[in-house]
């Protein structure tokens, strides 16, 4: 029996040549990098060669099994239009910033603001866009297709399927040395192709978050209290920062000074300090929760009380303020107030506001409180890729700068000047959280704790940005700053020679929610004093009457 596809009647295509058309199209337009990261894992010598043309012909076959699932009928136009636009999407990530779009990518995406998409958005996106998904989704959308009946179009649908399976059996077959070579030891080049890792990634991501049979949340440190008969008041201030590297932190030891601020107020700098993610979705609810890196999902965390649950339970006033895109449900249960936009926050212009509106009016909800307060504050801090928006003029000490969103037109220069142009508006905002405490060193015992939730690549081996895969992700996604300041009260409560020995050693954002729970000596079971970064270096005063 002849097939009957693909063919064109006229000007008319059947659906099965439109299938068979896009995938090709895919897998040839969008798959740059995926050929590239298999030329690199396997080498290039010639007699490679039959392989890599293997490759290309698996990943055809691929599209079209996937597509022949899917499309049928009515059906066929939008699905290889969807596709087309998520390929345009995903392989522009991949080329423009080097980044894979997995599960932990699509989770932030999901929970990015229109202020931060906007960000991404740069003539060569649009371009590229346009060029790999909007033009061709128009011709698919225009083309005139031709349906048999359906008993027909289904028969010759199975055909073109079982044509593709064919096709992969066979490449797989002759070369099974290669391809379990590929699979075992090299598996993140499978995730380099586009788009069939990113829809992986997102029905992973959707069978996640699918409701399950109701999940009751869960208390933790019911029997949290505040040390007794205890007059001295904490107020401790914990800064989230957002995608700053340790090894652009002047502290640190980097070439340039971009922390001249802080080191002038005598920190406790902790050079060894690692992130629990690559990306804010999961570091910044990791960070408050007990699970650790090891045992921590966005799902679990989310029905689990979180550190700043068990404060507030104990009797600690607890505010969020967020400058960021939110807490990540972090703040669900206690107050949270938005610093994105004015009047709330006072220091806002074109559409960015600034860290430093965090501090307008918190002297007055200080003075308003009674007790222990532990007030959060989640900065925009180093977010990309528009790193020329995230601090004021009078920040631009290094230059020339990048002034686009579009990092690759950038030399590696002028990247890291604009970058370090934002380290130097952190350092400046940290600087005045320290000096309000400082006004309030006389009433409450003070400390501010800042970590930044992930570092960032900035070019380095092709790749921009952060959100990779935590196992693959190179130390600058991983290796993050971390200071604390601590005031007189705290100070005369440690000893500091202890706590500059212990300041050397490895820290994760395993050791914050425990390290929080210490400043204000909670007594509960949550507790655990190996992970609280300043145990052991407490004199033993809180019960001496
Ligand atoms: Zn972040």
């Amino acid at each position: 029996m002849p097939f009957n596809w693909p063919r064109l009647r006229g000007r008319e295509i059947s659906s099965g040549g439109l299938i068979l058309a896009v995938a090709v199209f895919i897998a040839i337009v969008a798959n740059g990098r995926f050929y590239s990261a298999a030329l690199s894992a396997l080498g290039s010598s010639p007699w490679l060669w039959p392989f890599h043309l293997s490759l290309f012909c698996s990943l055809v076959a691929l599209l079209v099994l996937i597509l022949s699932a899917v499309c049928h009928r009515a059906l066929v136009k939008p699905v290889l239009i969807a596709f087309l636009l998520i390929s345009a999407v995903v392989s522009y990530f991949a080329i423009a910033y080097g980044t894979v779009v997995d599960e932990e990518m699509i989770a932030n995406a999901l929970q990015t603001d229109g202020a931060e998409a906007g960000d991404l958005v740069s003539p060569t996106m649009l371009t590229w866009i346009g060029l790999v998904g909007v033009l061709p989704a128009f011709a698919v959308w225009r083309a005139k297709l031709f349906f048999p009946d359906w008993r027909t179009e289904t028969v010759s649908r199975l055909k073109l399927a079982g044509a593709a399976l064919a096709v992969l059996a066979g490449s797989v077959v002759a070369f099974s040395g290669h391809y379990a070579g590929l699979l075992r030891f090299h598996g993140e080049v499978t995730n380099e192709a586009v788009p069939t890792y990113a829809l992986l990634s997102a029905i992973r991501l959707a069978a996640k978050s699918a409701p399950k049979s109701k999940h009751q949340h869960i208390e933790l440190g019911t029997d949290a209290a505040l040390p007794p008969g205890d007059r001295d008041h904490e107020l401790i201030i914990m800064v989230v920062g957002e995608t700053l590297r340790a090894d652009h932190f002047g502290l640190n030891g980097y070439a340039r000074d971009t922390t001249p601020q802080l080191r002038s107020r005598n920190v406790v700098n902790f050079p060894d300090f690692w992130s629990c993610g690559t990306a804010t979705a999961i570091s910044v609810p990791c960070m408050f929760s007990n699970l650790g890196r090891a045992k921590f999902n966005t799902t679990t965390a989310a029905t689990l009380d979180n550190a700043l649950d068990v404060l507030a339970r104990a009797g600690v006033s607890v505010l969020w303020r967020d400058n960021n895109s939110s807490s990540k449900g972090v703040a669900d249960r206690v107050t949270y107030q938005d610093f994105r936009k004015p009047p709330l926050n006072p220091m806002c212009e074109d559409g960015e506001c600034r860290d430093e509106g965090m501090l307008a009016g918190l002297q007055d909800w200080i003075n308003a409180q009674q007790g222990d307060m532990l007030i959060v504050l989640h900065q925009m801090g180093n977010h990309g890729p528009a790193y020329y928006k995230r601090y004021p003029k009078a920040f631009e000490k290094f230059t020339p700068i990048c002034s686009t969103s579009d990092l690759g037109s950038c030399t590696a220069e002028e990247l890291n000047n604009t970058y370090d142009n934002a380290v130097l508006y952190t350092d400046h905002f940290l600087s005045k959280v320290i000096d309000l405490l400082r006004a309030n060193d006389h009433n409450y015992e003070t400390a501010m704790f800042y970590v930044s939730d992930h570092g960032e690549s900035l070019g380095e081996h092709g790749l921009y940005l952060h959100g990779a895969p935590y196992v693959f992700a190179p130390d600058t996604q991983k290796h993050v700053p971390a200071v604390m300041w601590l005031g007189q009260g705290i100070k005369e409560d440690v000893v500091m020679s202890s706590v500059a020995d212990r300041s050397r050693r490895p820290w994760s954002h395993d050791n914050v929610f425990s390290t929080l729970l210490g400043f204000f000596e909670v007594t509960t079971v949550a507790y655990d004093p190996k992970l609280d970064i300043l145990e052991r270096t407490h004199v033993e005063t809180s019960f001496q009457n």
